[in-house]
């Protein structure tokens, strides 16, 4: 399903987007970037990154834009993306992360100050208008992309950001969003949501009658059900019922990473039958076990932090290094097990608190296509992983 539309974006047809691009340039680029690495990616890779369409399912910048005044237009030192970098590592969408702590935040504010943070997302669009674009569709991805433009998406990460209100003003609040733009939803978070458990708690939840009918009403607005951070009752619940292909935005595979929030082959396999996608995260606590271990004392310290605070925590800190193969591991496994019509990219930069080495911000993003192609991965393949997939399920969401 869907390799015909992936063919669509081959190669030389991207003669807009790559018109004004010397390859040679951006694989100097790409060098200095990685500083004492000194790590070149070959021209011929680094020219077929940036001309395939490469989409980001999951970043939690949008917490630093809004609570942190973080300028996105410029490039920086810190955080782990920013339209500078965005463009060097050629990423043509971000899903921007629209997410309010349930802890710390009053339960009364969840709704409206997920607006708020909307408002950033565009102010921040609105101030580098030459660069970027709000985008909702598939088509209008491949339209700014066309003109140069990377493209901002929407998703919402927490069904408890419906909240508050009666199941009725809820259901008011879902139409809200798909009103301004928000193409997923993350059915819960860390904590259990009206709609169902998360992997993070020890009794675990499935779908509720409310969550019932949000997914039905999710279906009808075109607003993608992700199952990441979701509890395993609830995956297999909305799974059954979901006539729509549905996404896991953020998770990598637990059988190579036995973190919960990964997917299990079972898992796998139902998405791929459903005709979703899972996107793989970057984040070392999902990719390895040596890690997460070894970080377990520090996640305890960092409840509640906003992201920037704790990766100034882990900065400081030695924990084992995970190799960029350990991700294109994951990949291999997902592909494997799901099929490559089935794989997407969800970073979870500027959330998670360290990446591979080498990837450790999106302007690296190349030398992922690089492993992928060392490793035998066809144009086509690499292709479908870096973007194509994510685009069918946009558009399979979209005629409701
Ligand atoms: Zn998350």
């Amino acid at each position: 399903m869907g390799s015909n539309l992936s063919l669509a974006f081959r190669r030389g047809q991207f003669s807009g987007k790559v018109q004004d691009m010397r390859p040679i340039a951006f694989a100097l680029l790409l060098c200095c970037a990685c500083g004492s690495q000194k790590h070149l990616v070959s021209a011929r890779d680094l020219d077929f990154h940036q001309r395939a369409i490469v989409i980001d399912a999951h970043s939690d910048v949008t917490e630093a834009i809004f609570y942190e005044g973080y300028d996105f237009g410029v490039r920086h030192q810190d955080h782990n993306s920013d339209l500078p970098r965005m463009r060097e590592g050629g990423l043509d969408a971000q899903f921007f992360s629209i997410f309010v702590h349930p802890e710390s935040v009053d339960l009364h504010e969840f709704f409206p100050q997920s607006m708020k943070e909307i408002d950033a997302v565009e102010a921040m669009v609105a101030a580098n208008s030459s660069k970027i674009a709000m985008a909702r569709t598939a088509d209008q991805i491949k339209a700014n992309a066309f003109a140069g433009k990377a493209s901002a998406l929407l998703g919402v990460e927490g069904g408890h950001l419906l909240l508050p209100g009666t199941e009725d003003e809820q259901l008011q609040h879902l139409r809200d969003f798909a009103a301004r733009g928000v193409r997923y939803l993350t059915l819960s978070w860390s904590s259990s949501s009206p709609i169902g458990g998360s992997t993070a708690e020890g009794e675990q939840e499935g779908l509720t009658p409310f969550g019932k009918r949000v997914v039905a009403e999710m279906e009808k607005l075109g607003i993608i059900i992700d199952l990441s951070h979701g509890s395993d009752p609830l995956l297999w619940d909305v799974i059954r019922l979901a006539r729509k292909p549905l996404l896991l935005t953020h998770s990598s595979s637990r059988e190579l990473s036995h973190a919960p929030r990964n997917a299990s082959d079972a898992m796998l396999t139902a998405v791929a039958r459903n005709g979703g996608a899972v996107c793989v995260d970057f984040s070392r606590t999902y990719l390895d076990d040596n890690f997460r271990k070894a970080s377990q004392a520090l996640l305890q310290k960092t409840k509640g932090m906003h992201p920037s605070e704790k990766q100034k925590l882990y900065a400081g800190t030695t924990l084992p290094a995970v190799p960029l193969s350990a991700l294109v591991d994951h990949i291999d496994h997902l592909v494997r097990i799901a099929g490559v019509d089935h794989v997407c990219l969800g970073s979870d930069y500027d959330s998670a608190p360290l990446f591979p080495v080498g990837l450790e911000d999106v302007s690296k993003l190349p030398v992922l296509t690089e492993e992928m192609r060392k490793r035998g991965r066809s144009d086509e393949d690499i292709e479908k992983i870096l973007g194509g997939n994510l685009l069918r399920v946009l558009a399979a969401n979209e005629d409701h």
